[in-house]
């Protein structure tokens, strides 16, 4: 059988795939089973950050992999202290809970807000946690019931309690909802990603701060999506000015390899003790020595280069035939276009190049350091195909 046919018949059809098999890649480019070459405009959803089979980062990881690829958590290893040291040195938070992946990145969050609230208020009364319609929060049945679109929560219930969906932009309604409800937190992802890289306003943003703060409420930004350079900065708070006192992040972390991570600041940073919560995986030595690498690149050059290549794309796509309108912040785009997007991704791969849909939109999310050589091919294909 090929492995379209394995695939078919062996794995759980939970998704749609693109009819691509990668078998191989180098940086901004991949090839597929034919020896057809595309260039990746997508990178494994923003978690590729260096591409494929980057030389610096392979070489970091195969390091680990050649000495020790896992210990548990009975015992310390460099790459996970290493790591949340950089982590915390580079946002001023002051603790980090490793995990595998976006969701589970958020739960912590989660538990740890809620456990904050308990241990303050010695009951249930306050675990509400206010989350935005259109967000995206991850796929576990809590994380799901915090991820604020009805079309998750048909079929898998009965959901954890305790969510309330405030509509974006709309402060009197965040204000109400925070007077109905015993709340400990606000969570948000300051671009929603999965829903179309909509971008929060500053003024919004500055509402949901004094809010929070007037309430003694947590302040949780999800940057699965938008961490680790994705916008320009190295987290996507860092344009609007404040510091979360809950940030979680994965996808690019490992630049390719699975690791989450839920970074506590100063008010939360003694909630989780011992027994409290774990992950067998968590901190995996292979992938904190891939994201030790990533971090350690993610410098001011590399982020002006994202600007540059984000302000590049912006300037092509506005305003061009085809194109209503484009969203986002430096390498994370979305653009809204006349053809629909899935007609538009599908006429792409069909040229060699792989782009991503959220929702109505045709999504971006290339390498942080594709070559603008090949990023200006890849875009006169996609010019082409958003006119036609
Ligand atoms: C992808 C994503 C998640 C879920 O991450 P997984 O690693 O798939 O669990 C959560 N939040 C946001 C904003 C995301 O984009």
């Amino acid at each position: 059988m090929t492995v379209k046919e394995l695939d078919a018949a062996y794995v759980a059809h939970t998704y749609n795939r693109f009819p691509v098999e990668i078998v191989d890649g180098k940086g901004s480019l991949v090839y597929d089973e034919a020896g057809k070459e595309y260039i990746d405009l997508g990178t494994g959803i923003a978690a590729n950050i260096f591409g494929v089979a980057d030389e610096e980062w392979v070489e970091a990881v195969s390091r680990q992999l050649n000495r020790v690829q896992h210990t548990s958590n009975l015992y310390y290893h460099e790459p996970g202290a290493k790591l949340a040291e950089l982590l915390c040195d580079r946002t001023g938070m002051k603790k980090v809970f490793f995990c595998n992946s976006g969701a589970e990145a958020n739960e912590c969050a989660i538990k740890t807000a809620r456990r904050r609230a308990f241990l303050k208020y010695g009951d249930e009364s306050h675990s509400t946690i206010i989350t935005l319609k259109n967000s995206f929060h991850g796929r576990t049945i809590t994380t799901l019931a915090a991820t604020g679109q009805d079309g998750f929560h048909t079929d898998f219930g009965p959901f954890t309690s305790g969510f309330v969906y405030a509509d974006p932009e709309d402060t009197e309604q965040l204000a109400r909802l925070v007077k109905e409800n015993g709340c400990c937190a606000i969570m948000m992802e300051l671009i929603q990603g999965e829903s179309g890289v909509t971008v929060l306003s500053r003024e919004y943003v500055d509402a949901v701060l004094r809010i929070a703060s007037e309430n003694d409420l947590l302040v949780i930004t999800d940057e699965v999506q938008t961490g680790n350079g994705r916008t320009g900065k190295l987290y996507a708070w860092m344009h609007y000015g404040f510091v979360p006192d809950i940030m979680t992040t994965a996808k690019g972390l490992g630049g390719g390899l699975p690791i989450g991570a839920c970074l506590l600041g100063e008010k939360v940073q003694d909630v989780l003790t011992p027994g409290s919560h774990g992950s067998t995986f968590g901190a995996n030595p292979v992938c904190c020595a891939g994201a030790v690498n990533v971090l350690q690149r993610l410098d001011d050059g590399l982020l002006a280069g994202v600007e540059v290549r984000g302000a590049y794309i912006r300037e092509q796509l506005e305003g061009t035939p085809g194109v209503k309108s484009v969203t986002g912040m430096g390498l994370m785009i979305g653009i809204e276009s006349v053809r629909p997007a899935a007609e538009v991704a599908a006429a792409c791969i069909g040229r060699g190049v792989l782009v991503l849909t959220a929702k109505t939109k045709v999504r971006l999310l290339p390498a942080l350091n594709i070559p603008m050589k090949l990023l200006a091919e890849a875009i006169d294909v996609l010019k082409e195909e958003l006119a036609k």
